[in-house]
């Protein structure tokens, strides 16, 4: 596992090397930037696994730093802790609002930001895991494009691919072909209906030597469901 590093947006100097040493200790690397630019040149030039934001900056407020990374594909799934001197409910609100991802209020123990650093990492981290994607014995990995029942592979299309993983993370409800259009081949994509027929028909047949044909069900004059039930 390569080292993560942390990017600590702060102004106020004492701040930043007092994070600084708590994320050297606890086995990070991290980076530094004074003001809103800085943080933006850092960022970058480097993706950052972690970003530490202080609200208050000189040319810029955390929130809308945090506003702008969150809006950009590149870095929306940074995630963010917000550092801040403000108190209020409101403006705990206001920070998660924005798209931060956790909230610190100053004064801060450098321990307490290491074991929220880590929880937000952690988080990630689980986000990745649930790559593997389980119905009873039939397994889908969307990392490595793999699908198998019983431990044996079946060999399928990326349309029959995009479609089995849709259906396996919305069971048990009904999906028109429309629906199925829209979340499975994209809202601008021009196929007709009578497409999403021919891919579920190659679907089951590929599913249908391990029996796991039946939890895909027509459901007449609706669309499909998939379900193990
Ligand atoms: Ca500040």
């Amino acid at each position: 596992m390569s080292t993560k590093r942390i990017l600590i947006v702060e102004d106020e100097t004492a701040i930043r090397e007092m994070v600084g040493f708590a994320m050297r200790r606890a086995g990070y690397e991290f980076s530094e930037a004074a003001n809103g630019q800085e943080a933006q040149l850092e960022v970058a030039e480097r993706l950052p696994s972690v970003i530490l934001m202080d609200w208050m900056l000189p040319d810029v407020s955390g929130i809308e730093l945090v506003r702008r990374f969150k809006r950009d594909e590149l870095t929306k799934s940074i995630p963010i802790i917000m550092l801040t001197a403000r108190a209020d409910e409101d403006d705990k609100v206001h920070g998660l609002d924005s798209g931060a991802d956790d909230y610190l209020t100053k004064p801060f123990s450098p321990k307490e930001l290491v074991a929220r650093t880590r929880a937000v990492l952690r988080r990630i981290e689980g986000d990745t895991e649930e790559e593997l994607i389980q119905v009873g014995e039939l397994q889908l990995n969307s990392s490595s494009h793999r699908v198998s029942a019983r431990s044996q592979e079946i060999n399928m299309g990326p349309t029959e691919f995009r479609l089995l993983k849709f259906f396996m993370t919305h069971q048990d409800r009904v999906y028109s072909r429309e629906q199925l259009l829209d979340h499975v081949w994209g809202r601008n994509t021009y196929v007709e209906d009578r497409t999403v027929d021919v891919h579920v028909l190659r679907l089951r047949k590929l599913l249908k030597p391990h029996d796991f044909h039946k939890f895909i069900q027509t459901i007449r004059g609706s669309g499909y469901r998939f379900s193990a039930k």
